[in-house]
């Protein structure tokens, strides 16, 4: 299990989180939408809604947005509610989109719940879900697929975390071949796929290599002088014909405009109204793509005009 922080800046605490909190369980959603947890998180931090939640997860991702010692806007139970007040907020993506890609992410959060309420010496009785609190269908997905057999994900992750802890567990490994383009502007080269291995050497941005074998979000290079993580590296084309080819050109994450002005338009193709025009240097965040075109806070832009600055 890996966890990303994309905290909201205290500078937003009194919108998002302005109490202190001493949590005394959890309570789950389901985010009733088809986005990653990252765009999600990065969304919620975002806008000036009452709305926030501690963590968002989907079928790969664990994204804190808020500490837990803080309260979130979760639960519809108003400011003193023992929802919005006393519990760790969980919101599991997709819930509108794949089923498959649900289950997983659902599979994720019963994995991290079980890992939390054994750190805190909870038992199962601690989790709850948000229709507790306000009687919303909410986790909508998960209710509909069975409440108690969700429970019984975290029972089951409960009884095998007593013998290993899966934050140790070794991602599987994959051999393969393809090549990327390193898009951080120095990236470390390390013995092994993590960040605890030493630091071999160091390659530059835009300097491309051939990825032999890939371990979680790691990639050994052909060179043999070690592994890179490969957040930091886009992927050119493929050398290997088992290899689908990738669906989508463009990733989620933030952008910068490199063209001297770019139209926001109200939805993805130039058939749609201009809103308005980011200029050169505007960096922006994204929370869905589609072909070419990447909805932004202030409305969609045609990322042919763009450069990727850091995948989500
Ligand atoms: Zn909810």
């Amino acid at each position: 299990m890996q966890l990303t922080r994309l905290m909201v800046p205290q500078s937003k605490w009194n919108i998002k989180c302005p109490y202190t909190m001493e949590a005394d369980g959890i309570c789950v959603h389901n985010t009733a939408n088809k986005a990653s947890a990252m765009a999600e998180v990065s969304y919620m931090i975002g806008n000036n809604n009452q709305v926030s939640y501690h963590y968002a997860i989907d079928d790969y991702r664990i994204v804190q947005g808020v500490e837990e010692n803080r309260n979130t806007w979760h639960a519809s139970d108003g400011g003193n509610g023992k929802g919005n007040r006393k519990k760790i907020s969980i919101e599991i993506c997709y819930s509108t989109g794949d089923l498959e890609q649900f289950k997983k992410a659902e599979l994720l959060a019963a994995k991290f719940i079980a890992y939390k309420l054994k750190e805190k010496g909870w038992g199962i009785d601690r989790v709850s879900k948000h229709q507790d609190y306000c009687g919303k269908y909410c986790p909508h997905k998960t209710l509909d697929l069975g409440w108690e057999r969700f429970l019984n994900l975290i029972r089951a992750e409960l009884g095998q975390i007593q013998t290993s802890t899966p934050t140790q567990e070794p991602a599987q490994s994959t051999t393969t071949n393809y090549l990327v383009r390193v898009t951080a502007d120095v990236l470390n080269v390390r013995d092994g796929a993590g960040t605890n291995y030493r630091v071999n050497t160091t390659v530059r941005q835009n300097e491309v290599y051939t990825i032999v074998e890939t371990q979680g979000n790691w990639g050994k290079l052909k060179s043999g002088a070690g592994w890179i993580c490969l957040d930091y590296a886009q992927r050119k084309d493929s050398t290997s014909t088992t290899t689908p080819p990738q669906a989508n050109k463009y990733v989620l994450g933030l952008y910068v405009v490199n063209a001297s002005g770019l139209n926001v338009r109200s939805g993805p193709s130039t058939g749609y109204g201009i809103k308005k025009v980011y200029a050169r240097g505007t960096k922006f965040d994204t929370y869905e793509i589609k072909n070419n075109w990447a909805r932004t806070p202030s409305g969609w832009v045609c990322l042919d005009y763009c450069n990727l600055l850091r995948k989500y």
